[in-house]
């Protein structure tokens, strides 16, 4: 059996620093509380470790005391949380990805020129409620380009896209918006390790029979690395670890493929091909 793994697969720079802040801002704190607001990514392997370590999540405000220290994870949080912390006396670290923090200034700077701001991304995930408070508090929220019909748009329209949104799907929405907007100004706010890492998908996709897509159920990018392999014909897997893998998806397979989501830790795929490779010697 022959295992290829994604030219881009797994953590992506923006995941390593913020783990990088928590790990340096536990250690500089060490007889304090130190808290991240909500899980720092979507990995519970990662979140368990950490937990592990003593820094555990919180799901609110309310669950910290003044003196504490609060992380702000990735995906970035509105304005008013910030206002909240520092009312409360919180020690706020703060570990926004700079390409999160770019969409939400994207998304403040179309509100500001008279744009009526939509964003394309998923209404409920961290990241688009964190850019809708930075941009004012308004906007349109569009999942799917299939939406597009069901809502009404103004003369003016500026689009900002969440950065682990599907390339494939962005064209289709914007096949969808453009014949409805008399004036559209966007801003292509997908991040380089999502694009690098779907391509990277999609070319293993194509020579290879079945890929195991190792990341988090609740990942974004990971579902959307998955959604690229099957756009690619090849039968894809979405698994968060090596014992979620069963064998008779890779038994008998010539290629096997792997890739993985950019919270997904290198040693959980390296687990996964593992695993692989001892069903193949078995076989
Ligand atoms: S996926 Fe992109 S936006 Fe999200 S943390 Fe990584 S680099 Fe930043």
């Amino acid at each position: 059996m022959n295992i290829r793994k994604a030219v881009h697969a797994g953590y992506c720079w923006g995941v390593e620093r913020a783990l990088d802040i928590v790990t340096d801002t536990a250690a500089a704190h060490p007889s304090e509380t130190v808290r991240t607001l909500g899980p720092i990514i979507h990995n519970s392997h990662v979140v368990q470790s950490l937990e592990e370590k003593g820094v555990q999540h919180v799901s609110g405000l309310d669950q910290l005391a003044s003196g504490d220290t609060m992380i702000i994870r990735t995906h970035g949080v509105p304005p008013e949380t910030y206002e909240q912390a520092r009312a409360q006396g919180l020690n706020v670290v703060d570990a926004t990805c700079p390409l999160v923090t770019l969409v939400q200034n994207k998304a403040k700077q179309l509100v500001q020129e008279g744009y009526h701001l939509v964003i394309f991304g998923n209404p409920k995930h961290p990241e688009v409620i964190g850019t809708i408070g930075h941009a004012g508090g308004k906007a349109t929220v569009i999942e799917r380009p299939e939406d597009v019909a069901k809502a009404s748009f103004p003369k003016r329209v500026g689009v900002v896209v969440q950065t682990t949104q599907e390339i494939e799907l962005l064209a289709s929405f914007l096949a969808e918006l453009t014949p409805r907007c008399k004036e559209l100004k966007i801003f292509n706010t997908i991040c380089n390790p999502t694009i690098e890492r779907q391509e990277a998908a999609r070319e293993l996709a194509r020579e290879v029979e079945v890929v195991i897509v190792v990341g988090g159920k609740n990942s974004s990018n990971t579902r959307h690395l998955a959604a690229v392999c099957r756009e690619e014909g090849a039968i894809a897997h979405h698994i968060e670890d090596a014992d979620e893998l069963d064998p008779a998806w890779v038994k008998g397979c010539n290629n096997v493929g792997v890739t993985a989501g950019a919270s997904t830790p290198g040693w959980l795929m390296d687990q996964v091909i593992e695993r692989i490779q001892m069903i193949g010697d078995s076989a």
